[in-house]
């Protein structure tokens, strides 16, 4: 992609110079005669780096680069021609990438910039590389479901939002009935991929707020914030039914139920007693004669 410059000086000669120069290189290049005028530039536009002067009338180019290096992911070059005055370091110390004096030679002017654009495409790499494996670490494998692990984080900042604003807070806990069998009469394979399809099925049931988890094995978890366990019935037992009317097996016409607990969050209490109540529900369910809803209230 095309990289987009701004340069910043109030001397329309090396303003225009630089931008010539580089406008030849194919760099998609914008010019401002202030400080102020690049800072509002760069309140509609985006811009990879910007070179520019340090002293100009009003904001000087070091006060910019500190008030951009706070607010824009953007690269600064800065150039000046009073070596005397500001040194290498008190740009740096603004948040500078680099720095080069007057007057300005273009072969390392090019130098700088190449060398900053580089640098600059690998942070992005490395950034978006880290965003990945967060988001591995929080999600299963099988059913791309967030994992048990990020259910409890997750779990444990709606129970801190509840202390903190008193909304209703729900849970459910769901376990697919007799899997073992499914597993030993079509295969492990087979049960994975009923897996993934259920995980789709209950995800399909939620509302924006909702988030599902696998919890752990044919196990998975829907926290419901701000639903109160009325609410969380009428979402369990639309699971219940989705999951019953699929067909996971065609030419077997084979069908699945799930058993689910739902309870509701009661002040206080900890993590561990909210989720151990959800499971006896669930077993509730169980004992009811699968396929079912169970609500369990504190
Ligand atoms: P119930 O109705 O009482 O829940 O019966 P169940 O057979 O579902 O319960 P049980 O706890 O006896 O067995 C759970 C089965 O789930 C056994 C295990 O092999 C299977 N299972 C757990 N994780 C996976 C998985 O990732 N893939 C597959 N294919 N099977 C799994
Ligand atoms: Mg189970
Ligand atoms: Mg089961």
């Amino acid at each position: 992609m095309t990289a987009r410059i701004l340069i910043v000086d109030d001397d329309h000669a090396i303003r225009n110079s630089i931008q010539e120069f580089l406008t030849i290189l194919d760099f998609k290049t914008y010019t401002a005669e202030s400080a102020e005028k690049a800072l509002s530039f760069l309140k509609t536009y985006h811009v990879d780096v910007i070179i520019t002067d340090i002293i100009m009338n009003g904001m000087d180019g070091l006060e910019m680069t500190r008030v951009i290096k706070e607010n824009y992911d953007t690269d600064i070059i800065v150039i000046t021609g009073y070596t005397g005055d500001y040194s290498y370091e008190e740009a740096i110390s603004k948040g500078a990438d680099d720095f080069i004096f007057k007057p300005v030679r273009f072969e390392e002017l090019l130098l700088r910039l190449k060398r900053v654009l580089r640098e600059r495409a690998l942070t992005q790499e490395r950034t978006q590389m880290l965003e990945r494996l967060k988001e591995l670490a929080i999600t299963d494998d099988l059913t791309k479901l967030y994992n048990s692990r990020h259910f409890y984080h997750q779990l444990e900042n709606e129970i801190n939002r509840y202390n903190r604003y008193q909304r209703p807070l729900s849970l459910l806990l769901i376990d697919v009935d007799h899997f073992k069998e499914f597993n030993d009469n079509y295969g492990h394979l087979e049960g994975d991929r009923v897996l993934y399809q259920i995980a789709k099925l209950i995800t399909s049931c939620l509302r924006t707020m909702d988030t599902a988890y696998r919890y752990g094995g044919e196990e998975f978890t829907v926290i419901l914030p701000e639903t109160t366990c009325d609410a969380a019935m009428a979402v369990s037992e639309r699971i219940n039914e989705v999951v019953k009317n699929e067909l996971f097996i065609e030419d077997d016409k084979k069908d699945m139920s799930v058993s689910v607990g739902v309870t509701e969050y009661l002040p206080g209490e900890l993590v561990t007693e909210f989720v151990r109540r959800a499971d006896k529900a669930m077993y509730m369910a169980k004992e009811g004669g699968r396929n079912r809803t169970s609500l369990l209230l504190p």
